[in-house]
């Protein structure tokens, strides 16, 4: 059986499943939503890199909205350092600037 990789439309969330291709499209063990949505057919790298942008935009958000610069921008370093993307990057720099380091 093919291994698929889903996102989740409610929390982003990525999670790789085994179906049938008949069967019924899965939920997100996340957040049991199930609007999830197949990622294949694209260039699997470059969606890997654009979807770990924007999950890592939304957690350093969540953050920020929780009042945690800190976590934040201690996140943003480490997901800079795994994900090599500009994006991430500016992300991380911009979080050092508002963090005053
Ligand atoms: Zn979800």
């Amino acid at each position: 059986m093919p291994l698929y990789e889903y996102e989740c439309a409610v929390c982003s969330g990525i999670f790789e499943v085994i179906l049938d291709l008949d069967g019924p499209s899965p939920s997100c063990p996340n957040c049991g939503g199930d609007e999830c949505r197949k990622l294949i057919g694209a260039p699997a790298v470059h969606i890997k890199a654009d979807q770990a942008t924007r999950r890592i935009e939304k957690r350093v958000k969540d953050y920020l909205l929780d009042g945690k610069v800190k976590d934040a921008v201690r996140f943003a370093d480490k997901a800079s350092s795994m994900v090599k993307s500009d994006k991430v990057k500016q992300i991380a720099d911009k979080l050092h600037q508002k963090s005053g380091k």
